[in-house]
C-alpha cells in the first residue's frame, strides 16, 4: 500500500503578494517553508494575495490567489489599537478560501499575523497551526494569542526563544528557526570592503544609529530593502552628508545576495524585538559578519566573536568599536553557521514534525 501524502493548506500574509517586499521577511519564510515541505513529499496548496509569484522550484504548488484591500500591518499601529478589517479586506478573502481548501487537507498553516485566523482556530473543525511572525506589538494580538496557548498550545510555533518571551503561553514554546535555501547564497571568502545595511526602511529597524557608525568610519554605507516609510527615510537622509546612504533599491533575492556578500560587514540596528531577522542569516550566508545590538531575534542568530559582535542595545560607541574588531571575524565560520543551523531541509522537517506531531 502507498504511504498516505499528507497535504497543507499555507496561508500567506494579507500585507502585499509576494515579491512586492511588503510582507518583509514572511515573504521568504512562506516560500522556505514550501521548499522544506515539498522535499518531503508534501502536497501544497497555497492561498495568496493576487499577484503572488512561486519560484520555478515550487512549481508543483497549487496557487489560489485572492484579491482584496491589505490589512495594515500591526506593527504600524498603536499598541492598545484595536482589531481593523477594511471593506473587501484580502484577509476575509484568504480565509474564506482556506477553510474550504483546509477540509480536504490535514492542516492549515498561517502565516499571517492578524486577529482573526488566531481567533478563529478552537471554533472550526479544521486544524490551524499558526507560525507566529512578530513579537507582540499589540494587546489585542498578544490577548488572541495568549488566549489560543491555553486551550490549543499546540497549534502555536515562533522562530526565537525571545520572540515567543513577549507573550504569555501556557508551556515552552515551539520553535522553528527559519531556513534558507543555501544554493541560492554563494559564499564569497574576500569581501569587496564595503559596509553593508539591509531590511525594510522603517523607523524599528534603526537605519540612523548604522549610519552614524558609516558617518564616524568615514564610508558610506549601502542599504538594500524596500523604502516602507518614505517620510521617515527622507528625514534620515537630511541628517548625514551627502553619499552617507548608497540606496541600492529593493532586490531580488539572487541579486541581493550577489550584493550582500562583497560587504566587509553587515550592520543590523533593531529597535524593537525582531522576531528573527532574515537578513542576518542572509548575510552569514554569504560569509558576511554581522555586527549588531543583543536585541530580539539577532541576539539569538548571531555568535558574539565567533560570527560577528553583538553590543549592548542602543549603545552606539559599542557599535562603532565592534565594527574596528571586524577583521577578527573568519567569513567561513559565518556560512558554517548557517548550514548548520537554518537549512531549508532542517526547517522543513521542524515544520513536519511540529504539525504531524512526530517525535
Ligand atoms: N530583502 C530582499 N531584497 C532586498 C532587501 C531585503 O528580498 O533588497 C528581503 C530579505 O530577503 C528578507 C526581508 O527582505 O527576507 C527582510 O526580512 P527581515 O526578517 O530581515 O525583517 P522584517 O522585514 O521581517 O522585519
Amino acid at each position: 500500500m502507498n504511504p498516505k501524502v499528507l497535504k497543507l493548506v499555507l496561508v500567506s500574509t494579507p500585507i502585499g503578494f509576494l515579491g512586492s517586499g511588503k510582507g518583509g521577511g514572511v515573504e521568504l519564510t512562506v516560500i522556505s517553508a514550501i521548499r522544506g515541505l515539498l522535499q518531503l513529499g508534501i502536497e501544497i496548496t497555497l492561498v495568496a494575495p493576487k499577484g503572488s509569484e512561486l519560484p520555478p522550484d515550487c512549481k508543483r504548488v497549487k496557487i489560489v490567489f485572492v484579491e482584496g484591500t491589505d490589512q495594515v500591518s500591526w506593527q504600524h499601529r498603536d499598541f492598545l489599537s484595536p482589531v481593523e478589517i477594511p471593506f473587501n479586506s484580502v484577509l476575509e478573502g484568504l480565509w474564506k478560501h482556506a477553510l474550504v481548501l483546509g477540509k480536504d487537507a490535514d492542516a492549515i498553516l498561517n502565516f499571517s499575523y492578524d486577529w482573526l485566523p488566531f481567533w478563529i482556530t478552537p471554533f472550526v473543525d479544521v486544524k490551524i497551526f499558526h507560525l507566529v511572525s512578530m513579537g507582540a506589538v499589540s494587546t489585542v494580538m498578544r490577548k488572541v494569542i495568549n488566549d489560543l496557548s491555553i486551550q490549543y498550545h499546540e497549534r502555536l510555533a515562533f522562530h526565537t526563544k525571545v520572540q515567543s518571551s513577549d507573550y504569555t503561553l501556557s508551556s515552552f514554546p515551539t520553535l522553528l528557526g527559519n531556513g534558507f535555501d543555501l544554493t541560492k547564497y554563494h559564499f564569497r571568502e574576500q569581501s569587496i570592503g564595503y559596509l553593508g545595511w539591509a531590511g525594510r526602511v522603517s523607523p524599528e529597524k534603526g537605519l540612523e544609529d548604522a549610519l552614524s557608525v558609516a558617518r564616524r568610519l568615514g564610508e558610506s554605507l549601502y542599504v538594500w530593502g524596500l523604502v516602507e516609510d518614505q517620510k521617515y527615510a527622507k528625514k534620515i537622509e537630511s541628517l548625514f552628508p551627502e553619499g552617507t546612504i548608497h540606496w541600492r533599491g529593493f532586490l531580488e533575492t539572487s541579486e541581493f545576495q550577489l550584493e550582500l556578500g562583497g560587504a566587509r560587514m553587515l550592520i543590523n540596528t533593531p529597535k524593537w524585538n525582531e522576531a528573527y531577522g532574515n537578513v542576518v542569516v542572509e548575510a552569514m550566508a554569504c560569509g558576511v559578519p554581522v555586527v549588531s545590538y543583543q536585541k530580539g531575534g539577532p541576539g539569538e542568530l548571531i555568535c558574539s566573536g565567533s560570527t560577528g559582535w553583538l553590543v549592548p542595545k542602543d549603545d552606539l560607541e559599542a557599535l562603532y568599536s565592534a565594527t574596528l574588531r571586524i577583521n577578527e571575524i573568519n567569513r567561513r565560520d559565518c556560512r558554517n553557521w548557517v548550514e548548520e543551523n537554518a537549512s531549508l531541509e532542517s526547517f522543513g522537517t521542524k515544520i513536519k514534525s511540529w504539525i504531524f506531531m512526530e517525535k
